[in-house]
């Protein structure tokens, strides 16, 4: 409890909070509109921050009490200032590989995309991979010719490129497609089986095309780590700071100060966690493992950790993959797709495995994240979850469903009642809304692609994100689709199942924090928690709709420290 020192009390979240005039704030931001996103003191004009938490929200006058001769202060001109964004699903590497490889979104045609290889195959080296991301045939014009299921052959690909392997991944990132040099380093040809949970797609004659569903890319992606493999330990350290540089940069201007990163390995972590000790993180990190079970029995317990690098990073999830994505038809349904009648999609692991790994969690003190996109993967997973939380009744374990973006009506409430977090992506709703009633039909989709407010209504919660690179980390965009579910062209994707405003932003901010158990360090602005926060050109609790899009982030704080301006 704080001495009670210029005599001054205000009342804050019910809780009496002494303000004192003799202990001098670091930062002040002030003459604002803040918008703590806590129910206790929704609004507010100032803040006072020492190290790195806030210590006091309030009125200018109020926050006056904390200048001291060395504070810091910020005037806000009556811009906006939040929580800082928490996306809580996104993959940090990739976000850096994104920016990397070729971006092949937004290219028209497939002779578009051929023609951008040829020119990076000019400059590359003899031998080196070209990597590209982000094509999607839904975009093109009109379809390659020839084509099977919509999709190229490698003829042309592999002509503009005959010497350096190139894959390119789907926008949807659970399919890719690659050249003969890439098909001949990972072994795939005519007599080539896929793996289970994959397809090879081939032509009449029995060809490979290029095209590589869902676990049949790892064929392809074992010959390019064997070529990552030959790197040194220092080049594959500088690679991986390189990625996450890029991305941490990314972030910071899109003003995310937390990323939930859905699948890391132990060598990925283990840097993380050096940078967070070492303070060159730059955002906090809640990362995800990604391991089989057995390496997850041998060592998940040992890289445990909660809060480490003051609080920049914490290991204590698991992700895993139930099933693939709706787009390349990869998303596991109770029912065939409306347009491949023969198919319901890929179960990519075993829900028997699946049980295993939930066990794993909890013996070893860790949350479990699966990815189901289909409803037969929702309803798989939460068939797991409800048995393994029978078995441990008193543990808080807040497992999550990563996705959670088809699902049959009779499973929403269970989310609810078990309670399984439903970790959604709003901005994969009109991305998506094109393909979206062509493989379900019109009923499943009405009734259980993206249900927000059915899940909101039966009382669960909602973390959102942006599944970044798989669409671009602003989570501003995310949210105008979260209250919008506006896409590019068309009507709005069964508007009934918006998000509120209020809805929209808790879901980037407290929902998120709950999500990672950070409900005590993150998600408002209340004395006590991290000074994470973000100062926006327009206040996005109160703009119209239609200027959600155009609000731009002035400036990124994370812990105190001012880590991204625009105006520099
Ligand atoms: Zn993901």
């Amino acid at each position: 409890m704080r001495r009670l020192g210029g005599g001054l009390a205000i009342l804050l979240g019910g809780a009496l909070v002494a303000v004192s005039a003799e202990k001098p704030a670091d930062l002040i931001l002030k003459n604002g509109k803040i918008v703590t996103m806590d129910a206790a003191r929704p609004e507010a004009t100032a803040i006072a921050v020492s190290g790195d938490r806030i210590v006091a929200v309030g009125t200018d006058a109020q926050i006056e009490r904390f200048r001291g001769d060395a504070t810091r202060v910020i005037d806000l001109a009556g811009r906006t200032a939040m929580p800082g964004f928490i996306d809580g699903h996104a993959h940090l590497a990739g976000i850096g590989d994104a920016r990397i490889a070729l971006d092949l979104r937004g290219a028209r045609s497939w002779d578009e995309v051929v023609s951008r290889v040829a020119a990076a195959a000019k400059k590359a080296r003899p031998g080196e991979w070209i990597l590209g991301r982000g094509w999607h045939q839904k975009e093109w014009t009109s379809p390659p010719e020839p084509n099977v299921e919509g999709f190229p052959l490698h003829a042309s690909l592999s002509a503009a490129s005959p010497s350096n392997p190139v894959l390119l991944s789907h926008a949807s990132g659970h399919a890719a497609f690659a050249n003969a040099a890439a098909l001949a380093r990972g072994g795939v040809g005519r007599e080539t089986k896929a793996p289970a949970g994959g397809e090879i797609l081939k032509d009449v004659s029995g060809e490979p095309t290029g095209l590589l569903r869902e676990t049949a890319e790892d064929l392809v992606d074992a010959a390019l780590r064997a070529d990552l493999a030959k790197r040194t330990p220092a080049e594959v350290t500088a690679d991986l700071d390189r990625r996450i540089d890029l991305a941490v940069e990314e972030c910071l201007r899109k003003g995310v100060t937390t990323l939930h990163d859905a699948g890391v390995s132990f060598d990925v972590v283990e840097r993380y966690r050096q940078r967070a000790e070492a303070g060159t993180l730059g955002i906090r990190i809640y990362a995800m493992l990604s391991a089989s079970n057995e390496e997850l029995e041998k060592s998940a317990a040992k890289v445990r950790v909660v809060g480490a690098g003051r609080n920049h990073l914490t290991v204590r999830a698991i992700k895993r993959l139930a099933d693939g994505a709706l787009g390349s038809r990869g998303a596991w349904l109770l029912a065939p797709y409306a347009d491949a009648p023969g198919s319901t999609g890929l179960n990519t692991y075993s829900m028997k495995d699946l049980e295993r790994t939930a066990e794993i969690a909890v013996a070893s003190g860790y949350q479990l994240g699966v990815h189901a996109i289909g409803d037969r993967a929702n309803r798989e997973v939460l068939d797991v979850y409800e048995r393994v939380l029978a078995r441990h009744p008193k543990k808080d374990l807040r497992f999550r469903i990563e996705h959670a973006q088809h699902l049959d009506p009779a499973d929403v409430p269970r989310f609810a009642k078990l309670p399984v977090l439903a970790m959604m992506q709003g901005i994969h709703c009109p991305s998506d809304a094109p393909f979206v009633v062509a493989r379900l039909g019109e009923k499943r989709a009405r009734e259980g692609a993206y249900a927000w407010r059915r899940v909101l209504d039966a009382g669960a919660r909602i973390g959102n994100g942006t599944d970044a690179p798989v669409e671009d980390v602003d989570p501003i965009a995310s949210i105008h689709a979260s209250v919008t579910r506006q896409p590019k062209s068309g009507p709005a994707f069964f508007p009934e199942q918006r998000m509120t405003r209020l809805e929209a932003l808790r879901s980037y901010t407290v929902a998120n924090a709950y999500a990672a158990f950070e409900e005590d360090l993150k998600g408002t602005l209340t004395p006590g928690k991290l000074a994470d926060v973000v100062v926006l050109s327009k206040d996005l609790s109160t703009v119209p709709d239609e200027e959600i899009p155009s609000t731009r982030v002035l400036a990124t704080i994370v812990g105190g420290k001012v880590a991204f301006d625009a105006s520099r």
